[in-house]
């Protein structure tokens, strides 16, 4: 008999810590996680495994980013609003992110006063960080609903007209048969090479908007930073349409 057995990461949730978001510009509830590399059997992990570090990932945006359990002086289980949950987890923050939160301040009040550098790091940033969300999603095969639908439509369609046409009219039985099933491919091979972009759309650009909306970029700055992510071998580079992007900015 073959076993599937191996290694693979476990994510475990410690509780809730407040911290600063630099896709949501300011500080944010993050969910933390212990991230230990455990033993499989057939996908199924046996325990929690090795440490192998800490993530936190933002409640809003849904940003990843390492994290040290030491920073915070408790890791409540439950989640609260994000100034109590600062006062209870990292008091400090507001301290620790000073600078930070002054150029935030100037992002939104005075953007006309940030430098060169400053502007280029602050677009940039954002698409740094997503671009690693998307990377992470694009390493396995996900199937959104479209596609769920338009495969189970197909079965379903096939097993309602062969009983139907083989009774109505069975000389013309298989070639239904094979005209739906032919459709449902095309339609499923279809929505399966634009589940990416439909990701992208609905849960990349989305937050991307959000975050650069007080920036307000040009689509030459928004094409060098694809072209630079592209450049690295990040999908986000390749998969996101700065029209889109610019699209939905406009539209907020
Ligand atoms: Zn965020």
């Amino acid at each position: 008999m073959f076993i599937v057995w191996g290694k693979k990461a476990v994510t475990r949730r410690m509780g809730y810590v407040a911290d600063f978001c630099p896709v949501c510009r300011g500080p944010k509830a993050f969910q933390l996680n212990r991230v230990g590399m455990a033993s499989h059997v057939y996908y199924i992990p046996m325990g929690e495994g090795a440490l192998i570090g800490h993530d936190r990932a933002c409640n809003d945006c849904g940003v990843k980013l390492k994290a040290d359990p030491r920073t915070y002086t408790s890791i409540p289980k439950k989640l609260s609003d994000v100034d109590s949950l600062r006062r209870q987890t990292y008091p400090q923050l507001l301290e620790v992110y000073a600078e930070r939160l002054r150029i935030e301040d100037k992002v939104r009040n005075a953007p006309n006063e940030l430098t060169a550098e400053e502007r280029a790091a602050l677009i940039k940033q954002p698409f740094a960080l997503l671009a690693h969300v998307v990377q992470r999603r694009f390493s396995a095969t996900h199937l959104d609903k479209e596609c769920l639908f338009a495969m189970t439509g197909t079965a379903v369609a096939m097993l309602i007209a062969g009983p139907v046409t083989t009774a109505v009219a069975p000389e013309y039985a298989p070639s239904v048969l094979m005209t739906l099933l032919a459709a449902g491919s095309i339609a499923t091979i279809w929505l399966i090479a634009t589940c990416g972009r439909r990701y992208i759309k609905r849960k990349i650009i989305p937050v991307l908007s959000e975050s650069l909306r007080p920036l307000q970029p040009t689509l030459s700055e928004i094409n060098s930073v694809l072209a630079e992510l592209r450049r690295v071998g990040q999908k986000l580079g390749k998969k996101l349409s700065a029209e889109d992007l610019l699209r939905t900015m406009r539209a907020m």
